[in-house]
């Protein structure tokens, strides 16, 4: 059986997973690295500071996914927690990635526009706009090689390329 869900309520499910799941240790770094001061002068976690209710949501965002992940990617998450099959609908917002910008490298859509210096979340080409056989400071190479390094060197059947559209 295979209950349908909103994408809205299947990611509050995953967000609210990891607000109960993780280390006092995993949660401190999240809010750490949201500029949030909770260790002392020591580097030592203060750790009643970090368990406290006015930083749950700064720990759900952290677990929060933008419209360019697809819904078949947040069901697999969700029967991967909580061992439960699930039926994300559409919450009614463009989430085929319709709009969304296809990286250059290795074409998945994984931003909103074409950005100068974006780094791809998938491939992590920085797109400085160069083309071919070009050489491409940042990236230490030229796109064609990256990409043929890349694609020779990646499991095309792992997590993150689930994640987005192509
Ligand atoms: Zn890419």
């Amino acid at each position: 059986m295979r209950i349908e869900i909103s994408r809205k309520d299947a990611i509050r499910l995953i967000q609210d997973y990891h607000l109960l799941h993780l280390t006092i240790d995993e949660r401190g770094d999240i809010l750490l690295s949201n500029g949030i001061e909770v260790t002392d002068e020591d580097d030592k976690w203060l750790f009643d500071e970090i368990l406290k209710e006015k930083y749950n949501e700064t720990i759900r965002e952290n677990f929060n996914y933008n419209t360019l992940v697809r819904n078949e990617y947040i069901e697999l998450q969700v029967q991967a927690l909580f061992n439960k099959e699930v039926s994300v609908k559409d919450s009614g917002k463009e989430l085929d990635g319709k709009s969304a910008h296809a990286c250059v490298c290795c074409g998945y859509k994984t931003s909103f526009d074409r950005e100068f210096h974006n780094i791809c979340p998938v491939c992590f080409w920085q797109d400085d706009f160069t083309e071919g056989d070009e050489y491409s400071s940042p990236n230490r190479s030229s796109l064609n090689d990256f990409r043929e390094h890349f694609f020779s060197n990646t499991d095309t059947d792992s997590e993150i390329f689930k994640k987005f559209h192509k």
